[in-house]
């Protein structure tokens, strides 16, 4: 079964991110959402487009690289963490990471291999570079027909 998603442009991807949000708030249930990528593959992008849902300008996401968690008092609480600056060594035990990732509110984590463990339930999205608009994405831990609808999502405008 082919579970990869093709979007040609960085509008789709944040788009793409707000269907996901829109779906997880609509379930209402504690969610974290591990990303998975190289620099540039659109990790930010689509957590823009997630955040969206709670509120929450794009412009204010990922705007200080030096943040490594950016809590938001969203109803349900939403955190951004982003492990890049951690290097290669996994080091997260002094951060209290997993006190965001176990309090309940939503989670995106980009860099989310930093971790050293997938928290369990967690979904997991994977971001490859194909050309300069193109996006090979793939997410896991969703059911099919919850996949094929954020398909149809994205080409809508
Ligand atoms: P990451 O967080 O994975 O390092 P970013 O989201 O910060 O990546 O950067 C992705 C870059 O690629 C942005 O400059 C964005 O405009 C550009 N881009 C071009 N096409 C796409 C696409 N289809 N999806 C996401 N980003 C895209
Ligand atoms: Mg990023």
């Amino acid at each position: 079964m082919n579970r990869q998603i093709i979007t040609s442009s960085a509008e789709e991807t944040e788009r793409l991110g707000h269907s996901l949000g829109a779906l997880l708030k609509k379930k209402g249930v504690a969610a974290t959402v591990c990303l998975y990528g190289d620099l540039g593959a659109g990790k930010t992008t689509f957590v823009k487009g997630f955040a969206s849902v709670f509120g929450i300008p794009a412009r204010e996401v990922g705007s200080a690289s030096f943040v490594i968690v950016a809590e938001y008092e969203t109803a349900p609480p939403f955190y951004h963490i982003d492990l890049y600056r951690l290097g290669d060594e996994p080091c997260t035990e002094d951060l209290g990471l997993w006190e965001y990732i176990e309090s309940g509110g939503v989670v995106v984590i980009e860099w989310a291999e930093k971790l050293g463990e997938m928290p369990d339930g967690a979904l997991s999205i994977t971001f490859r570079h194909r050309d300069e608009e193109t996006r090979e994405i793939v997410i896991e831990g969703i059911e099919q027909d919850e996949l094929h609808a954020l398909m149809r999502e994205i080409r809508k405008s």
